[in-house]
C-alpha cells in the first residue's frame, strides 16, 4: 500500500488511539480509509474520490439501509459531481442473507458497468457486496449502518452457498465510512450483538496466548495491538451501550474495524477468533434459531465466550507444571478414535466431512503430543500469569454482556443446556485451529471440567441471573428481526 491515509472527525473520545489505527491501516492490504465521526456520511464522497478519484459509483443496499443512509449517500456522491449510476437495492422483506445466488445476481448487474460499489448496510450488504465486487474484478467502498459485527474490515466474506454458511476469501474494503448518528440509531439488538462478537476477542486472545505457549502458533506483538488493549477498554461500556450512547457505539465500531484490520495484517482470522467462535460456528452450522429467527453471530459468541471463560476457569484451577505427561500420552487415542467421534457426533454429511478434514489435520500422535505436553508442563506457570492477565471471570462477562442487551445465556439463543455441553467437544472438531478445546482434550481435562461446570452449583448449572432475566424481559430474542443483521 503506498498511501495511508486517515482522517478521524471530532468527537469520539476513546476508543483504538489514532496512532493504534494508523499502525493498523499501514499493515492492512486492502483498507486504506476508515472514518468514523458524526456527520461521517456527508464526507462519503470525499473518501470515495480519495480512493477512485472520478469513478462512476453505483450506491448497493436493501431498502431499510437505503432509506437510513443509502439515499444520502446516493445524493452526497451526486452533489460532489461524481458519477453516479442508479442504486441497486434488494428488498428488505423477506429478511435478506448472504448467499451465493444474490451475490451472484449482484455480480452480473456490476458486469454491466464499471462502476464502483459503495455498499451501505451492515454484516449482509457489506457480505454480498463484497464477494459480488471481488468477482466483478474491482475494489469497493463500505459505508456501514450498524456496529453489528467485525467483518467490514475483514477480508473474506461469509456466504451460504449449498445450504452451507462458508468463508469466501475476498478482498476488505478499500474505504470505511461509518456515520455515529446513524450507527447510535441503529436497532439496539445490533449493537448488542457487536458487544457480543467483541467480547469474544478476550477468550480468542487466551486462545492464541495458549497456541503461542505451546509452539503451535506465535503472537505477532504489533497484531495484537491493534486489538487486545481497545477491548479490554470498550467492554467497559456496557451500560453506556445498552443506553444507546452514540459515543460508546462509535467506539464499539472503532474496536470492531480494528478487528477486521488485523485480521487483514493477519490473513487470518486468529487475531479476533478462538474457541468461542468455533462454538458460534457450530450453532451457526446446525441452524440455531429463536422463535424461528436465525440467532445473529454476535449473540452467539457472546454466549460462547462465557462457556469458554468457565472453561478456562477450571483449567487454571490445576497444576498442569505437575502433569503427569507419560500417563497422559499412554492413553491418547489414536486418530481413528477421534475420526469415529466425528462420525458419531456430527450427522450432517457436510459437517461430517469437514469435520473429519479438520480433526485429520489437527491430530498429533503420542510422540507430538509428548513434547507439546513437556513444554506446557515447563511453560505453564509463565501462562497462567498471562492467561488470568487476558481472561475476565465467566461471571463478570455474564454480566457485562446482559448489561448491554446481549444474551448471556443458552436458553436466551435456543440452546438447552444439554446442548451446551455437548457442543464444547464437537466444536472443537469443525476447525483445526488450536485453543483451549484442545488444550483441555489433550490433558484429559475436558471432561472433568464439564463435569464440574454443568453440576449442581456448577458455574454453566445455573445460568440466569437477575441481570440477564431483566434484559431478557426488555428486548427481542433474535437480531434476525432487525434489519441487515450479520
Ligand atoms: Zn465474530
Amino acid at each position: 500500500m503506498s498511501v495511508v491515509e486517515q482522517r478521524m472527525r471530532e468527537g469520539i473520545a476513546g476508543g483504538p488511539p489514532d496512532e493504534v489505527l494508523g499502525e493498523a491501516l499501514a499493515r492492512a492490504t486492502d483498507t486504506r480509509i476508515v472514518e468514523v465521526g458524526a456527520g461521517a456520511l456527508y464526507g462519503a464522497a470525499d473518501t470515495f474520490a480519495s480512493c477512485f478519484g472520478s469513478h462512476t459509483a453505483v450506491v448497493v443496499a436493501d431498502e431499510t439501509t437505503y432509506e437510513v443512509a443509502g439515499r444520502t449517500v446516493h445524493r452526497v456522491l451526486r452533489s460532489a459531481r461524481l458519477p453516479v449510476t442508479d442504486a441497486l437495492v434488494f428488498p428488505s422483506r423477506p429478511l435478506l442473507h448472504a448467499d451465493f445466488a444474490r451475490a451472484a445476481w449482484l455480480r452480473d448487474r456490476l458486469a454491466a458497468h464499471e462502476a464502483i460499489p459503495v455498499a451501505v448496510g451492515a454484516g449482509t450488504i457489506n457480505d454480498l457486496t463484497k464477494l459480488a465486487a471481488h468477482l466483478a474484478g474491482r475494489p469497493y467502498m463500505a459505508v456501514a449502518t450498524a456496529a453489528s459485527m467485525d467483518g467490514y474490515a475483514a477480508f473474506g466474506a461469509a456466504i451460504t452457498r449449498d445450504g452451507f454458511k462458508q468463508t469466501m476469501l475476498c478482498p476488505a474494503p478499500r474505504a470505511i465510512v461509518a456515520d455515529m448518528d446513524v450507527l447510535a440509531a441503529a436497532p439496539a439488538a445490533l449493537t448488542a450483538s457487536g458487544f457480543g462478537d467483541l467480547v469474544g476477542k478476550i477468550t480468542a486472545g487466551a486462545d492464541w496466548l495458549v497456541a503461542d505457549a505451546l509452539g503451535v502458533e506465535a503472537v505477532d506483538d504489533a497484531i495484537w495491538t491493534m486489538v487486545q488493549p481497545a477491548v479490554r477498554q470498550a467492554v467497559q461500556d456496557a451500560a453506556r451501550l445498552g443506553g444507546g450512547e452514540p459515543a460508546a457505539v462509535a467506539r464499539l465500531f472503532r474496536c470492531l474495524v480494528m478487528s477486521g484490520l488485523a485480521m487483514q495484517a493477519a490473513r487470518s482470522s486468529r487475531p479476533a477468533s478462538g474457541a468461542e467462535h468455533q462454538l458460534s460456528h457450530l450453532w451457526e452450522m446446525r441452524r440455531l434459531a429463536v422463535d424461528g429467527h436465525a440467532v445473529s453471530h454476535g449473540f452467539k459468541v457472546g454466549v460462547g465466550t462465557v462457556a469458554v471463560a468457565a472453561l478456562y476457569e477450571r483449567l487454571l484451577a490445576h497444576d498442569l507444571a505437575q502433569l503427569d505427561v507419560e500417563a497422559v500420552c499412554a492413553r491418547w487415542p489414536a486418530l481413528a478414535t477421534w475420526e469415529a467421534a466425528v462420525r458419531q457426533t456430527h450427522a450432517d454429511p457436510a459437517l461430517r466431512a469437514q469435520a473429519l478434514a479438520e480433526v485429520r489435520a489437527k491430530y498429533v500422535d503420542a510422540d507430538g503430543l509428548r513434547v507439546r505436553l513437556q513444554r506446557l508442563r515447563e511453560r505453564w506457570p509463565a501462562l497462567t500469569e498471562r492467561l488470568r492477565g487476558q481472561l475476565l471471570p465467566a461471571k463478570a462477562l455474564r454480566s457485562l454482556l446482559a448489561t448491554a442487551g446481549c444474551p448471556s445465556e443458552p436458553h436466551e439463543i435456543g440452546l438447552t443446556t444439554a446442548a451446551l455441553r455437548a457442543s464444547f467437544g464437537a466444536a472443537r472438531q469443525i476447525r483445526r485451529r488450536y485453543t483451549v478445546l484442545d488444550l483441555a482434550v489433550e490433558v484429559g481435562l475436558l471432561e472433568p471440567g464439564l463435569e464440574a461446570l454443568f453440576a449442581a452449583g456448577g458455574e454453566l448449572a445455573d445460568w440466569r441471573t437477575e441481570a440477564a432475566a431483566q434484559s431478557a424481559r426488555t428486548r427481542p430474542l433474535a437480531a434476525g428481526a432487525g434489519h441487515n443483521s450479520d
